[in-house]
């Protein structure tokens, strides 16, 4: 399944290499130490999750679709000229932001809103309907992003734990 979304992804334009790049310049200022390399892999953890995987299936099969003109055609009018009050889009990029909660849900809506990069080329691309793609950048970018807040926190708090529990076993841990 995620080889099948990953070539799916290559074929619609939709650039990891890009997005890691996208993570880091999210991240950096507020993670000085934080590489290219490490943005590469919560990427990676990112699209290993099936519920991700399902989302971008699901994204990209209805702009391909959409490009067939086959969907019941109020739908296929809809993605075809990225109706705004469609909103069906932003809905499935929240849903991947909102597995690694608030910080995935407002880093969606900030990459959305000023559609930098990857999602810039992909809004205004004029070769292949992207209405789906543009928030899948996003909400991959922006899961990855709160993906290592979350991940760096963690590590802090563990240590935390650990000293506490040293000092007093009895603490949980
Ligand atoms: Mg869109």
């Amino acid at each position: 399944m995620k080889d099948y979304i990953l070539n799916m992804m290559d074929e619609r334009g939709l650039d990891r290499a890009i997005m890691a790049e996208m993570v880091l310049q999210l991240q950096k200022p507020y993670l000085p130490a934080l590489t290219l390399e490490d943005c590469v892999e919560s990427i990676d953890c990112v699209l290993s999750k099936r519920e991700v995987q399902y989302a971008i299936l699901t994204g990209l099969s209805l702009d391909i679709l959409a490009e067939k003109k086959v969907l019941p055609k109020p739908l296929n009018e809809a993605i075809e000229i990225d109706e705004s009050l469609f909103g069906i889009d932003e809905v499935l990029g929240m849903a991947i932001g909102n597995i690694y909660g608030s910080i995935g849900v407002t880093n969606f809506g900030y990459l959305d809103k000023v559609k930098t990069g990857l999602v810039g080329t992909l809004d205004y691309a004029e070769d292949q309907i992207n209405t789906f793609a543009d928030d899948l950048v996003s909400a991959i970018v922006a899961a990855a992003a709160a993906r290592i807040v979350h991940s760096r926190r963690d590590d802090v708090l563990q240590k935390h734990q650990c000293v506490a529990h040293k000092e007093n076993p009895t603490k949980e841990l």
